[in-house]
């Protein structure tokens, strides 16, 4: 397997730093948080898949209602003027669950960039119905990631995500993200860079011209950029700038929604009501390749009292609604609220930040640690804590792999270690994942 591995797949993705993934670390088992690999090494996912699988690799009510979908509608999409009653009743379920952040209506993709595409293209359609078809342009964070697709590559704030597939979308600026450890800023105090941030939203907002600018979208918590919690104050007051403006705010939520942050979604957790809301990721638990866009009542209600036309221009997918998917998406919120996953994650999220903490006393080539808001962490590793060096791949890489063979799977990514493990995580599974990476920072 791993011959043919080398031979036929395509890897572009694997980070040079990943010591599991060069070569690739091949799979053929999982169950609960825990995988096996084919040399037989059983480790805590600290991971969870892609920061997806929330309830774990055996959720016997999701495999259920894929199977009794699979046998009595294995698909009809929601394309072209169809529907399917999977799909119906998950909306209602996703509008009951959304309904306290404003968000009421469900557009389906297959996944997370494409979720992402899906409210790029809708927030310049609202405009253009609305008679300000100048606004086009999109404003998003440096650090955040949305994806693969052009336009989410465009809003891409990380230039190694961008600069191999320019030019891209025109009209796309970045401003900074509220990242303590480092800012251009040189402010380390997290409300006051918060307020610095924001000015600079509102600098480029001046700049650009306001009714040029169709949406800024952000991470609730950057993710792939590192785990950048933002300070309280952050995206209500993006929110309110957006709302002065007449700019539309897309929460891409594919990592945040569902319970991550120890909220249903990581903008509950600040208290803001978006216009979209894109989702993805653990919507079906990482069991069937499924997304939806939220969209917010006013917002929808926009393209009902269309009479330009504009919202027929079509935007939809094959797989949009698919009823397999809908089935499993359906059994994994029953499942996450059954659990009440987002509560776990929020208090094994906290022993995990206490416990990266307590490692950062311990342990100088640990530079910044990142959490306190759900199951999701990072340790940001420096050879020199005073000038703040990021540590180089080969060292991280030994952290890694140390860290595998003592029980745990973790994520590096530049200069961070990453974890994002499934919510339904215990107490002594949290032990596992940090005796582990124990074990790798004694061995550098
Ligand atoms: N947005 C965010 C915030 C993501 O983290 C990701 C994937 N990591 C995407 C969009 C793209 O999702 P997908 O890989 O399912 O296309």
């Amino acid at each position: 397997l791993k011959e043919h591995n080398a031979r036929s797949m395509w890897h572009p993705m694997a980070h040079p730093a990943d010591s599991l993934a060069n070569p690739p670390t091949i799979v053929t088992g999982a169950q609960g948080v825990r995988i096996t690999d084919i040399d037989g090494h059983e480790v805590v996912d600290a991971v969870g898949g892609l920061w997806n699988v929330n309830l774990g690799f055996s959720c016997a009510p999701i495999k259920a209602a894929i199977a009794a979908q699979l046998d009595r509608l294995p698909y009809y999409s929601t394309f072209r003027g169809t529907s399917n009653d999977a799909v119906i009743e998950l909306s209602e379920e996703l509008r009951r669950f959304f309904a306290p952040d404003g968000l009421t209506r469900a557009f389906y993709t297959s996944g997370g960039s494409d979720s992402v595409e899906t409210a790029l293209r809708l927030a310049r359609q609202y405009h253009k119905i609305r008679g300000q078809a100048q606004r086009v342009k999109f404003l998003s964070l440096k650090k955040g990631y949305h994806g693969t697709h052009f336009g989410g590559a465009s809003v891409n704030g990380n230039a190694n995500f961008r600069t191999a597939y320019e030019p891209l979308l025109a009209g796309c600026h970045h401003i900074p993200a509220p990242y303590t450890y480092r800012n251009p800023f040189n402010e380390s105090d997290p409300a006051k860079l918060a307020q610095l941030c924001l000015a600079a939203l509102e600098d480029e907002i001046a700049f650009q011209g306001a009714n040029t600018i169709a949406a800024f979208i952000m991470e609730p918590v950057l993710g792939a950029g590192g785990v950048i919690p933002p300070h309280e104050s952050f995206m209500p007051g993006v929110r309110e700038i957006c709302t002065r403006h007449g700019i539309l705010l897309i929460a891409d939520e594919v990592i945040t929604a569902f319970g991550r942050t120890g909220s249903w979604s990581g903008s509950r957790h600040w208290g803001v009501q978006p216009d979209f809301m894109c989702t993805a990721k653990a919507i079906t638990n990482g069991y069937f390749p499924f997304g939806a866009v939220m969209i917010a009542e006013d917002v929808a209600q926009v393209f009902e009292g269309d009479k330009t036309g504009a919202a027929a221009i079509g935007h939809g997918y094959t797989y949009s609604g698919h009823p397999v998917g809908a089935a499993a998406a359906l059994a994994c919120l029953a499942e996450t609220e059954r659990l009440n996953v987002p509560e776990n994650a929020a208090a094994r999220g906290a022993q995990l930040h206490q416990g990266l903490l307590a490692l950062a006393e311990k342990y100088d080539v640990i530079g910044d640690v990142r959490g306190g808001h759900g199951l999701m962490c990072a340790l940001e590793l420096v050879s020199d804590r005073a000038k703040k060096t990021p540590i180089d791949k080969k060292t991280i890489g030994t952290l890694q792999e140390v860290a595998y063979r003592a029980g745990a799977m973790v994520r590096v990514s530049g200069a961070n270690v990453i974890m994002s493990p499934p919510l339904i995580l215990t107490a002594a599974d949290v032990q596992v994942i940090l005796s582990a990476l124990d074990q790798g920072f004694a061995a550098l």
